[in-house]
């Protein structure tokens, strides 16, 4: 049997499109169920795109992802030469041939074609001349491409995509395509076969926008006499309205690292891309690394497109819907220690991340995340709707305030008499907090929740939030009363 070999060759954009990331999810996917490898090639021969910076980019998105590779970086331009000599390879056996004509009369043929409701592709003036013609022409320094010679045959030119089934077409509807342009360059449709051949790729799986590609290539490793690889096309990935899905016109959210800068879990997201085109044949949406890569098969990838929910007038689905809800289903259900690293990381970045967390405090540091996970959706939420767990110059949420203190202006008395029970308690616990809360309410002569509310406003922030005499614990109670004493600032105006 021969090895099984895939590719992820992107081109140089600067960022990794979440189309490319499932690409490169579904090629590794593949290579780790089939015990295979997986080869990253940068294919940067288009260099008006191509630059350091623009490679780190797509990196640096593969690198979050998890997306490991067994080979390369390789990068298209060191092997240029082995695209022409590819090319001259075929010409020397006859499977290829120089074509001299120029620009202008190309154009006018096609132009008189179009008029005459005629066959557009190249009318194979130049496949037939005769070496002295062709000697000729070298001799006048005329200039010349290399095209492929497609051969003479009726019937059809086919392969078996494993996704999308047999695509084929009557030989003689294929051109005879340029490999080599006028200046010496391989065109790319060549230099990706080239380097395919050259590092015996055994499938390979792209988006369907390359499909105008694969019969000319099919052809080519044929004339190469290599053996071909099995191909893939996946759907592509367009949005709501069933468009292309591109940074012009979606902005930032077609980039992974938009993901990664929004408090996604690597793997939630890779998760999410699976389920971009692919299903388990059921309706099971989550899958740990090892089930996706049991279970993921070519067959099962959709011939349909995929949508991309992504509703630009909800602000609170900034980005498709059910990438959040993945993000938050393993929010609330990763380890919690494993969830305890990834937190430390944006808590870092906040600057809020204290070292006893990993230490002393490691007890409350956990149990205080287990505490406030159920309602996050990414890690950002643990440094803005989560913050007051860990700071005290946390924002409050207007509509608490409205809701909760506006209402009731004793509530800037109120409050800090509750502080003073709080403090004068023995034990401040989840029986003792809540019983002198409720006490002092009904001496007040109000309903509990409206000081409970009030107090989850101006020690929370937030309008919502896990078990409120919990939360007060969490918090610690030298800061809950800090907070209640404080609360007289939200009733100062007057
Ligand atoms: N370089 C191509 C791209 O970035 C990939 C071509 C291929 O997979 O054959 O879309």
């Amino acid at each position: 049997m021969s090895e099984t070999r895939l590719r992820f060759p992107p081109s140089p954009t600067g960022y990794l499109h979440i189309g490319g990331a499932r690409t490169a999810l579904y090629n590794w996917l593949y290579a780790r169920q089939n015990n295979g490898r997986l080869i990253l090639r940068i294919e940067d021969t288009d260099t008006d795109r191509s630059s350091a910076g623009s490679i780190d980019g797509i990196l640096e998105g593969l690198a979050w992802l998890g997306i490991d590779f067994d080979e390369g970086p390789y990068f298209q331009t060191d092997f240029i030469s082995y695209h022409i000599q590819a090319a001259e390879r075929l010409l020397a056996a006859g499977k290829a041939y120089k074509c001299f004509c120029s620009k202008e009369e190309l154009e006018a043929k096609r132009e008189a074609a179009l008029a005459a409701k005629g066959q557009l592709g190249y009318d194979r003036n130049c496949r037939n001349l005769s070496s002295d013609q062709v000697a000729a022409q070298e001799a006048a320094g005329a200039p010349w491409v290399v095209r492929f010679k497609v051969p003479d045959r009726n019937g059809q030119l086919a392969y078996e995509d494993r996704i999308l089934g047999r695509i084929a077409a009557d030989y003689r509807e294929v051109e005879d395509f340029v490999i080599l342009r006028s200046n010496g360059t391989p065109l790319y449709l060549l230099s990706n076969v080239v380097d395919d051949i050259r590092d015996r790729i055994s499938h390979i799986i792209r988006g369907q926008d390359h499909m105008t590609n694969t019969l000319k290539q099919v052809l080519l490793y044929e004339a190469l006499e290599a053996p071909l690889p099995v191909f893939a096309h996946m759907p592509l990935t367009l949005d709501s309205k069933k468009a292309k899905i591109s940074k012009r016109s979606h902005g930032e959210i077609v980039a992974v690292q938009f993901y990664r800068d929004h408090g996604f879990i690597p793997w939630a997201f890779n998760n999410f891309l699976a389920l971009l085109g692919w299903s388990a044949g059921n309706d099971q949406e989550i899958f740990s690394r090892e089930e996706l890569i049991r279970e993921f098969s070519l067959e099962r990838i959709n011939k349909a497109n995929a949508i991309f929910n992504y509703r630009k007038d909800d602000p609170k689905f900034f980005t498709d819907p059910k990438a959040i809800h993945i993000n938050a289903y393993y929010l609330r259900h990763l380890p919690i220690a494993e969830l305890g690293e990834l937190v430390r990381e944006e808590l870092t970045q906040a600057g809020l991340w204290q070292e006893e967390y990993a230490g002393s405090q490691q007890d409350w540091y956990h149990s205080t995340l287990e505490l406030i996970r159920d309602r996050f959706h990414t890690l950002k939420d643990f440094t803005s709707l989560g913050r007051a767990y860990f700071a005290d110059d946390f924002a409050v949420d207007p509509k608490a305030e409205a809701k909760h203190l506006a209402k009731n202006p004793e509530l800037g008395e109120w409050l800090p008499a509750l502080a003073d029970r709080y403090q004068a308690l023995d034990r401040f616990d989840l029986t003792t907090s809540e019983a002198a809360a409720r006490e002092m309410a009904e001496q007040l002569g109000v309903k509990p929740g409206v000081l409970i509310n009030a107090v989850r406003t101006v020690v929370t922030g937030q309008l919502a939030g896990p078990s409120m005499f919990e939360a007060l614990l969490a918090i610690g109670r030298e800061r809950v009363i800090q907070r209640l004493r404080a609360a007289s600032r939200f009733f100062s105006q007057n």
